[in-house]
């Protein structure tokens, strides 16, 4: 059996090898190294993918969440929504505006935006709202945007982990993700589902004046060679990365099958066993599904019952294969975003989520032996 890996670059990059070496080779060529026509030409290939009207390359998803922030002109004193069980990008970016984080919980069944919570975290200060499209699947974007809408609030979708889900509305109609609120950011961060060789991200609107507004301020805050309107910063997307990112993005949605393929393989190999919650693929269709276009699978992440979580993630490194928890700590429990207004009795499910969840090797590059092992390790562990 080939050595298992949390996520296998080596092997995907082998398959795609000529493909990729070519159109590096073409930015070497060309000299072009920044802004050069394969930025440009990545760029539009995104925005005809993604259905939407402007693609703004930038450096990283860091920087994307901070600079959409920017261009909506969220001010000091300002609060913004999201999420307790994340990433830490997404609340370190509104604290590193001067903005006010609002930690909420999320929802067991997806780790996404609960909209109870939401709705009871909103005051006449709230001024933007950021779902984070946790684990690959959107949050319920339909209830967000209505929410958003009656109070005239911005919504920032993080993208970073959902780039080529599909978010299907009530009524049938789908959008990409990261398509739907104001603006949409993602990263490019190897490892992502849509992954460059180093760092790379991006923001999305159908918003032309605020597409403007960015275009200006990833350049230094000029629209005008040398005239500096505002105040912007220095966020790139290398030529080299732009020539990487073409390629594989021909080849996403072939990779978003490959992960669902090993999703439904894992899936049905845990179903109804008693200590394993799989992931809940929902918000599709008004139901729940197992086999659409709904979620990207990021990461696969269970939900252990009655049994030991540490020491099944322990077992499982033992056995060489590699997991990981994805998030151990609560951010409103971090050192850096910790807030005496907030109140442990309103984290009920991320304060369970961290004990629980464990996230399995997820990646497009799998041979069947592998992902034999792997759910027959853990059955084996759990009897
Ligand atoms: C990876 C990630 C980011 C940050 O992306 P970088 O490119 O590493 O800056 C932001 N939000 C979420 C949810 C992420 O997973």
């Amino acid at each position: 059996m080939k050595k298992i890996q949390m996520v296998d670059l080596k092997g995907q990059y082998e398959k795609i090898k000529s493909e990729v070496d070519a159109s590096i080779q073409e930015v070497l060529d060309s000299n072009a190294y920044i802004n050069g026509p394969k930025v440009h030409e990545f760029q539009k290939n995104l925005e005809e993918y993604l259905d939407v009207k402007h693609v703004i390359p930038c450096a990283n998803g860091t920087d994307a969440l901070q600079i959409a922030m920017m261009g909506l002109g969220l001010e000091q004193g300002d609060e913004v929504i999201t999420v307790d069980f994340t990433f830490a990008a997404t609340v370190e970016t509104i604290a590193l505006l001067k903005l006010t984080p609002v930690l909420i919980d999320v929802e067991r069944d997806t780790f996404n935006m609960d909209i109870d919570a939401l709705k009871k975290a909103i005051n006449s200060k709230t001024k933007a709202i950021i779902p984070v499209h946790l684990f690959g699947q959107c949050a319920n974007m339909e209830a967000i945007m209505e929410i958003a809408n009656e109070h005239n609030l911005y919504v920032i979708e993080d993208t970073a982990q959902a780039i080529g889900a599909n978010y299907t509305y009530s009524d049938g109609t789908k959008k990409k993700a990261g398509t739907i609120g104001n603006v949409g950011t993602t990263s490019f961060f190897p490892s992502k589902n849509l992954g460059c060789y180093g760092d790379g991200g991006a923001i999305f609107t159908n918003d032309d004046d605020l597409a403007h507004t960015i275009r200006g301020m990833v350049n230094h805050g000029m629209y005008k060679r040398y005239y500096h309107d505002v105040i912007g910063v220095n966020s790139r997307l290398d030529s080299i990365q732009a020539a990487i990112l073409d390629i594989k993005l021909k080849h996403l949605d072939a990779y978003c099958d490959a992960r669902r393929k090993a999703a439904n393989y894992y899936n049905t190999a845990f179903a109804n066993h008693p200590n394993i919650i799989t992931p809940t693929p929902k918000n599709c269709e008004g139901g729940i599904c197992s086999t659409c276009d709904c979620h990207v699978y990021h990461q696969y992440t269970l939900q252990i019952k009655n049994a030991d979580r540490n020491k099944l993630h322990q077992h499982l490194l033992d056995k060489n294969i590699p997991n990981a928890i994805y998030y151990p700590v609560p951010l409103h429990s971090q050192k850096a975003y910790a807030d005496e207004r907030y109140n442990e009795d309103d984290f009920t499910i991320t304060n369970e989520l961290i004990n629980t969840v464990i996230s399995l090797p997820m990646h497009t590059e799998f041979e069947e032996d592998q992902l034999e092992y792997i759910t027959q390790t853990i059955l084996n562990f759990l009897k």
